[in-house]
């Protein structure tokens, strides 16, 4: 007799009801079909393959590359009472005939597998004489070289559905940009298959982006309407870790600093300060983020631009796991901009390689400048693109306008141009304000025709423009001479008049403050 999910699910484990998306998942699995699962850790992937392969017929085969972690699972599941079993390398001879013996009677309902088990002839064999229900594919993005987890074994795992075609397969993960999305699709040619992907909103975190003016002041001002609370302040740099955490300190915060360079013992006495104490202040590179188990961090601050829009969502994600309101907060500046992209060419991956961090890096700076909702834009980035505006965050709060710039970005790209492409954004803004400093007249640059054409604007507007021209990659900021902007062939059709160039009136102030006022 077929049993139904639901009932599986409450007379098995004991629950009431599904969740998010496992519903609508195990149904399409139980049917037969296959699919690619995206869900964060704790989002209840686990049951979307095990509930299935107790609802269909034969053992579902589930392959992890995790072997620490198999064992718990079965155990787990066998206190269910469900007949479930690994097979891995930390098994010895007698007990992994055992497991076989089990497989070809049929007296399975679940078996873990490492992939390099899985892929031996004499195990497929084996499959071939037991009816299966599934293959779950458990920390599928171990199949992409995109990922950082990438394990060859994963590769072969395409033989299952040619050598199984009948067998549903449903692959999993926690990680999924884009690239590594599609790539995990065709390595395990799922490409047909439908994407469930759910569960990445935190509605409780509101995210707040501001430009990095005066940052010590902003943040002062964040800190100052948060007193007692403990959050965590991420920085690039060692360095700026030691500064920052002294500063804090010194304008009467409970900071503490936090990165690999510290002494073992001071880290992990900060470590446990931070979790035993109250309202401690971590100033930390992400060195700091395994092992933070505490439900009431109450804000995470970047004080540079994350590496990507995944871990900038990991790392904000350490914010409210208590589901009370929280808060991230992010400042971004035209440097980071310039430190990342030098970053990446620097590196000496591939092309093809540079060319997915490169797309990583435009959605990470598309995420600082939009003007839309930034949790919207931040879901669609996983994959869940049926949202509304949050109501939660700074752009839906206090809606961006943007406008036509094209008028001053020709003026701020002549400036940089007629200043000879050697100066650094500060120079660049005298000019545009017709700022006379000792630099611009040493330079003659007070008798350029561009000096002072932009002095109907403050400072604060030139420098929101440079950091968005940066961002739309009409300028390059070379880090390795002192920050001179320089121009990409990019902003030739702008210089023209033949771009349009739409850009985001930034605050007037830095708007730190903002999150002080809870409505
Ligand atoms: P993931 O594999 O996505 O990291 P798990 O499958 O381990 O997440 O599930 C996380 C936790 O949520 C587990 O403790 C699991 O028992 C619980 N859980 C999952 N689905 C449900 C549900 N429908 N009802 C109640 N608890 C659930
Ligand atoms: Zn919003």
């Amino acid at each position: 007799m077929p049993r139904r999910p639901l009932d599986v699910l409450r007379d098995i484990f004991g629950y009431d009801a599904f969740r998010g998306r496992q519903a609508e998942i195990i149904d399409h699995v139980v049917a037969g079909g296959d699919c690619l699962v995206v869900m964060p850790t704790g989002g209840g992937k686990s049951l979307c393959y095990q509930v299935p392969a107790l609802c269909r017929a034969g053992v579902g085969i589930v392959v992890s590359p995790l072997i620490a972690l198999m064992q718990d699972q079965v155990e787990a599941l066998r206190q269910l009472g469900v007949r479930a079993a690994a097979l891995n390398s930390a098994l010895d001879a007698g007990a992994a005939r055992a497991v076989e013996r089990a497989l070809r009677n049929g007296d399975l309902d679940l078996l873990y597998v490492a992939p390099e088990r899985l892929m031996t002839e004499r195990f497929l064999d084996l499959l071939d004489e037991a009816p299966i229900a599934l293959f779950a594919i458990d920390e599928a993005h171990c199949v992409s070289q995109w990922g950082h987890d990438f394990r060859p074994e994963y590769l072969q795992l395409d033989v299952l559905h040619r050598r199984f075609p009948q067998v549903p397969r449903i692959g999993l993960t926690a990680t999924a940009d884009g690239p590594t999305r599609r790539d995990i699709a065709t390595r395990l040619g799922l490409e047909e298959a439908p994407l469930f992907m759910a569960g990445f909103d935190r509605p409780n975190i509101r995210y707040t982006v501001v430009p990095k003016i005066e940052p010590r002041a902003g943040l002062k001002r964040f800190l100052d309407g948060r007193r007692g609370q403990a959050g965590v302040i991420y920085c690039m740099s060692r360095a700026k870790v030691e500064t920052m955490a002294e500063w804090c300190v010194a304008q009467g915060f409970n900071a503490l600093p936090y990165h690999a360079g510290l002494d073992r013992d001071l880290r992990a006495r900060n470590h446990d300060r931070f979790l035993k104490d109250e309202g401690v202040i971590m100033v930390a590179t992400i060195a700091f983020g395994m092992g933070i188990d505490k439900p009431d961090v109450r804000f995470v601050v970047h004080l540079d631009l994350p590496k990507t829009i995944e871990a900038y969502y990991q790392e904000t994600g350490r914010a409210g796991r208590d589901g009370l309101p929280s808060e991230a907060l992010l400042f971004y500046g035209i440097e980071d901009v310039a430190r990342l992209r030098q970053l990446m060419a620097g590196s000496e991956a591939a092309e093809a390689f540079k060319r997915v961090e490169r797309s990583k890096l435009e959605a990470l700076l598309g995420f600082c400048e939009t003007a839309r909702c930034r949790r919207q834009v931040l879901l669609s980035y996983f994959g869940e693109t049926d949202t509304r505006p949050c109501g939660n965050c700074d752009t839906c709060l206090h809606p961006v306008e943007t406008r036509d710039g094209t008028v001053e970005a020709q003026k701020a790209l002549s400036a940089v141009y007629r200043t000879g492409e050697r100066f650094g954004a500060v120079h660049v803004i005298d000019v545009l304000t017709g700022n006379e400093t000792e630099k611009v007249r040493q330079f003659g640059h007070h008798t350029i025709k561009t000096f002072g054409i932009g002095k109907d604007q403050p400072k604060d507007f030139w420098r929101g423009v440079l950091r968005q021209l940066a961002a739309l990659g009409f300028i390059e900021v070379d880090l390795e001479r002192h920050g001179a902007l320089v121009l990409t062939d990019e902003c030739r059709p702008v210089l023209r008049g033949e771009q349009r160039v739409e850009l985001r009136i930034d605050p007037p102030k830095v708007t730190a403050a903002r999150g002080e006022k809870r409505r």
